[in-house]
């Protein structure tokens, strides 16, 4: 398996050399929107870790991850009125891994309405931004 590339795009995000819509944080976890959501609340949950995916990621940070991500979701129900929640993982290109430090997908879902295609529609700033306060403000109070 490769090794852990340093220069991925979210571990820049991670050491702030880059933008995001942050979420949620705490000392192991960062959760920022995706800016392709694949529906309105579509969240990546990372550990701060340097870990590619599942095959190299910590038991302890993993479940710091998870952990995180359930805050997540519970807040997408109370600040989307969300229906559901997809949860999604991908390791490896083979497994439909496109950047390699390990993120989980938490997807806000409504009955009855299908999830974009991966990666297809670039949302803009100003949705992204009031979406990651809502959520912010979900997962705090
Ligand atoms: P995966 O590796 O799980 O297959 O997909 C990577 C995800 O990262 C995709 O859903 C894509 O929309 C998202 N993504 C790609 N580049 C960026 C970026 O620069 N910022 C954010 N927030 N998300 C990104």
């Amino acid at each position: 398996m490769p090794s852990y590339d340093p220069n991925n795009i979210f571990a820049k995000i991670l050491r702030g050399e880059l933008p995001c819509y942050k979420v949620y944080e705490d000392d192991k976890v960062l959760a920022f929107l995706d800016i392709m959501p694949r529906s309105p609340g579509h969240t990546l949950v990372l550990p701060k870790a340097p870990a590619r995916n599942i095959l190299d990621i910590s038991a302890d940070d993993l479940a710091h991850v998870i952990t995180a991500a359930q805050k997540v979701a519970k807040a997408a129900v109370k600040a989307f009125s969300a229906d559901g929640i997809t949860i999604q993982q991908f390791n490896e290109g083979a497994g439909g891994q496109v950047v390699f430090h390990l993120h989980l997908h938490v997807i806000p879902r409504k009955a009855g309405v299908a999830m974009k295609p991966p990666a297809s529609e670039k949302e803009k700033p100003d949705v992204l931004a009031e979406h990651a306060k809502k959520l912010a403000a979900a997962i705090s109070g």
